[in-house]
């Protein structure tokens, strides 16, 4: 059956395009009624941290991307590695290479000289009078004639002639095996049928594919993801702004939005823009993955953050929003449920960290109003107003919307002023500032002792 995997190397955050390729193995294995093995390539010691795994894991399953498989760790799995490198060399397919690092750099600076492109020349391919007291690599005999075909299932046809490929190293004069070697025997023990990865590794995809015949391994099928750009057409980095995944949550961003925002960099489905996990998973093809980069656009993933805060059930939303609650340091059981302020602020913003921003009277006293919003509505002449309106809610023996709504509008009619007379003093003295949803619900969701205690302040 289908084998999908991710094989991220924990040298950093799980960044946007680490997170696209999961999510493409990801559905690409829902959809075929596969497995998708997660797999921790951590074999470079030196740049491996264990935060960075925390953190691809955290990210992994905040997007709801989970393994069905593993988290499978390189770096426990030393012994295997040993033990076919060691096949590689007894079947002739492997060789001790007892070059210098002088001699390699050597070779190297003839190479350039001669206006060649600098590789290893094979010079202990075929010998055998082998030093024994000296250190050594041990490198693939790779084949020097024919032609590697790789059928990309994205980006089709691609064919490397065997004469540009090198003698790869696969295993350091330290025995620790390279990048290269720990995934072709991963990807072989694990069963995996289809690679899927960023396309900067089609280049490791002959060789590996050629390690892979040596061992008799079945050669999985392979589809290189092309890469994602920043809005200058550059490549997406760190200098174009967030582009960790968590990042994307502590900036207010719904897992279900990123998620269906990496889709659509690289795929499409006619002209939709929307699609629910369950859809994807039906529609997903690697066919229709596009062959060009695509580059990153922040207003649409805004768009769809705004799609998403509107329309997935508010209990959905309101589970994220706890997060930025507690990070912005509110005390959900002062104020209302957040589905109540999902229900209220979703139209109004764009992330769920503003929402938490413009949302703090809710939840606790201000000591200041917004300066010019006060200067602008709490003049003189909206005393009377607000001491009216103040009465016609206090007097109320049911604290609604509909009951709050009716009271404003009493009051507006008996003093004979429009709404505006009374509406935006109002809204000052209860919130502070001069945006807040609809009155009636804002009152509502602050509460009647609230209200009219902060009303009492603005009119004192
Ligand atoms: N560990 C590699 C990386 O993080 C990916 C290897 C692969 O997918 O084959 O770039």
């Amino acid at each position: 059956s289908l084998v999908t995997r991710f094989a991220p190397s924990p040298t950093g955050y799980l960044h946007v395009g680490g997170a696209r390729t999961a999510l493409f193995s990801w559905l690409y294995a829902k959809k075929m009624g596969g497995k998708f093995i997660l797999r921790i390539e951590d074999t470079d010691l030196e740049r491996s941290t264990q935060e960075s795994v925390d953190a691809i894991l955290e990210g992994m399953s905040w997007l709801g991307l989970e393994h069905d498989e593993g988290p499978y760790y390189q770096t426990k799995r030393f012994d295997l590695y040993k033990e076919v490198v060691a096949e590689l060399l007894a079947a002739g397919h492997a060789y001790k290479c007892f070059c210098t690092i002088e001699e390699v750099d050597a070779m190297r600076e003839a190479q350039t000289a001669a206006g060649e492109k600098p590789r290893y020349n094979g010079m202990w391919r075929n010998r055998t009078d082998h030093p024994t007291d000296k250190p050594y690599v041990i490198r693939f005999k790779n084949p020097q004639t024919g032609v590697v075909v790789i059928d990309d299932l994205i980006k089709g046809r691609i064919e490397i002639a065997n004469a540009e490929l090198d003698d790869l190293i696969i295993a350091r004069s330290d025995g620790t095996p390279t990048y290269n070697l720990t995934v072709v025997v991963d990807d072989w023990k694990m069963g995996i049928t289809h690679v899927i990865r960023g396309d900067d590794h089609v280049n490791n995809t002959p060789r590996q594919m050629n390690i892979l015949a040596a061992l008799g391994a079945d050669i999985p099928k392979y589809a290189h993801v092309p890469m994602i750009l920043g809005d200058d057409g550059k490549r997406l980095s760190k200098r174009h702004g967030a582009v960790g995944v968590m990042q994307y949550r502590d900036n207010g961003f719904l897992p279900e939005a990123l998620l269906n925002y990496l889709v659509r960099l690289g795929w499409s489905h006619g002209d939709q823009e929307i699609f629910s996990k369950a859809e994807l998973i039906q529609l997903f093809d690697l066919n229709s993955c596009n062959r060009a980069p695509s580059a990153f656009n922040t207003d649409k993933l805004i768009w769809l953050n705004q799609h998403y805060m509107k329309t997935l059930p508010a209990e959905q939303v309101a589970k994220q929003l706890e997060w930025h609650i507690k990070e912005q340091k509110l005390d959900i059981s002062n104020g209302p449920a957040l589905t109540a302020l999902v229900a209220a602020q979703a139209e109004r913003v764009k992330t769920l960290k503003e929402m938490v921003e413009v949302s703090r009277y809710f939840y606790e006293d201000f000591s200041e109003l917004d300066a010019d919003a006060a200067k602008k509505h709490l003049r003189p002449v909206a005393l009377e107003p607000l001491q009216a309106v103040a009465a016609a809610l206090s007097d109320l023996s049911t604290w609604t919307e509909a009951s709050i709504h009716q009271a404003i509008n009493a009051t507006a009619e008996k003093l004979g002023v429009g709404m505006g007379k009374i509406g935006m003093p109002l809204r000052v003295a209860v919130t502070g500032g001069g945006n807040s949803p609809a009155l009636d619900i804002t009152l509502a969701l602050i509460g009647k002792t609230r209200s009219l205690n902060r009303l009492a302040q603005a009119i004192s």
